[in-house]
């Protein structure tokens, strides 16, 4: 088997006539990462042995006929879904230690179906960055240029997969988590609608933004992912009614292209790429219509604010008493400020000084209760658009894979989200799918394209996706 191009769909097939087992498989995967993974930095913990035994499991079932879509398949897990009995430290020195006491609802899903889990991915700390450069174990590696950054905050789990080292991958996407290193590293990534896959399990970053959703290297691979975790579940007070998941058609006719927002920061060859996607369409008979979306120039001003103001709120658990790394001291006012200074990263402090700031009793009216309104503002442009378009077209990122310690200002690095934070503000649906190459010192990188669908569109994504996959 060739891990560089097998995909979940053919993996399927082989296991289930038996051309290789479960076994086999997970040997091949856990060979590919003992070979790559000392460079590239994907895993911050492989789990060798269990995942065997998982795969033995899956054979037993499938021996039995009884396999599920994912009965066997190797998948890499982002380092901020709870596994019981695992640890689990969103990328952090504060929860090195801290192990999980319950499954996430998408590992219980994902372990009926017996999956094996090959380990969890690096990410940047509490899911706070563009470049996994914030993790506090070191930053993963680009697969297609290892003095590159592999994007983030998922970038452990969208390199794992675009170097051969799992079949698929989990991913959290709170502003552009999933999407953004998919498209650095060449993968497919979908952000699903806010409430489709359960947050229960899911450590926190912004609550009103963070989902869950897949990574694969093709369209089809993450939807056979999503298929499997999405869903009603009691345990999430957000998450969706059963009726939303019934009877889904993908419409694949009009798109909105919102011009206006295109020229943004963006570097030329990335706009060429997208503008030779937006081509490919056309000819495969989608008509193209310029869209106004004119509140999103406030995206990144207003997520900067809402992020920060939830991450603060969310990270005051972590106080020294009740998870992770607890610093003795004298008093308890002296616990928690020396626990939060040693186990806390550069960025995580920051958007907890920001978002404490933005909530205060003196500035919430002007930054925190504005930022929501303007939220509401963006949010009706996706509605008013998808009136007219049943998708809509934006780049992923505005600039291809940059190098380590580039963007060492937090701004520069914030402005990268250009086209991400949009739509978690909005909690649509969107997928990014590679869509063409640019060329840095001398090296192919990948480039990302994002289509966007209103609420539920999950299926239209897939759909005009698969149009994208065989254009290129
Ligand atoms: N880059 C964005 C941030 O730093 C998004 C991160 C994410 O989606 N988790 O907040």
């Amino acid at each position: 088997m060739d891990l560089s191009t097998l995909t979940i769909k053919e993996a399927r097939r082989a296991l289930d006539v038996k051309e290789y087992s479960a076994l086999d498989l997970t040997n091949a995967y856990l060979d590919a990462i003992a070979g790559k993974d000392k460079e590239i930095h994907a895993y911050l913990e492989v789990w060798a042995d269990s995942a065997r035994e998982e795969a033995k499991a899956a054979d037993a079932v499938i021996a039995k006929g009884g396999s599920q879509p994912l009965t066997g398949i190797p998948l890499a897990i982002k380092d901020n879904m709870l596994i019981e009995g695992r640890r689990v430290s969103s990328g952090s020195k504060i929860l090195e230690n801290y192990v999980a006491s319950y499954d996430a609802t998408v590992i219980r899903k994902l372990k009926e179906q017996n999956v094996v889990f090959l380990g969890r991915t690096n990410m940047d700390e509490f899911a706070l960055g563009s470049s996994t450069e914030n993790s506090a174990y070191g930053p993963t590696k680009n697969p297609h240029d290892t003095s590159r950054v592999p994007g983030g905050t998922s970038g452990g789990s969208t390199a794992a997969v675009a170097a051969g080292m799992a079949l698929g991958a989990l991913g959290s996407d709170t502003g552009g988590s999933i999407r953004q290193p998919s498209a650095l590293c060449g993968v497919v990534g979908i952000k699903p609608t806010y409430g489709a896959v359960s947050r229960f399990g899911l450590i926190a970053a912004a609550s009103s933004l963070d989902q869950i959703g897949s990574i694969g290297k093709t369209v089809a691979d993450t939807k056979v992912i999503l298929d499997s975790i999405q869903g009603h579940d009691a345990n999430d007070s957000t998450s969706l009614p059963d009726s939303f998941f019934a009877n889904k058609k993908p419409v694949r006719k009009v798109l909105g292209v919102p011009r206006a927002f295109l020229g943004k920061g963006m570097e030329p060859d990335m706009l060429a790429a997208f503008e030779n996607s937006l081509t490919a369409l056309s000819q495969k008979g989608y008509t193209l219509v310029d869209i106004e979306l004119p509140a999103l120039d406030y995206a990144l001003a207003v997520y900067y604010i809402i992020n920060p103001a939830e991450v603060s709120t969310n990270l005051a658990r972590l106080d020294g008493i009740r998870y992770g790394l607890s610093v003795p001291a004298d008093t308890i006012a002296e616990v928690y400020s020396k626990t939060r200074a040693q186990g806390f990263g550069t960025e995580t402090r920051r958007r907890i000084l920001t978002g404490t700031f933005v909530l205060s009793a003196g500035y919430a009216d002007a930054y925190y209760r504005k930022a929501r309104a303007v939220r509401e503002l963006i949010r009706a442009d996706f509605a008013k658009a998808f009136e007219s378009v049943d998708a809509i077209a934006l780049p992923v990122s505005p600039i291809a894979p940059w190098k380590f310690g580039e963007k060492a200002d937090p701004v520069a690095m914030y402005a990268a989200d250009i086209f991400t934070v949009p739509v978690s503000l909005a909690g649509v649906p969107a997928i990014s799918v590679p869509g063409g190459t640019v060329e840095r010192d001398g090296k192919k990188l990948p480039v990302g394209f994002q289509l966007i669908a209103p609420h539920g569109g999950e299926e239209t994504l897939f759909a005009i996706g698969k149009d994208i996959e065989n254009s290129s």
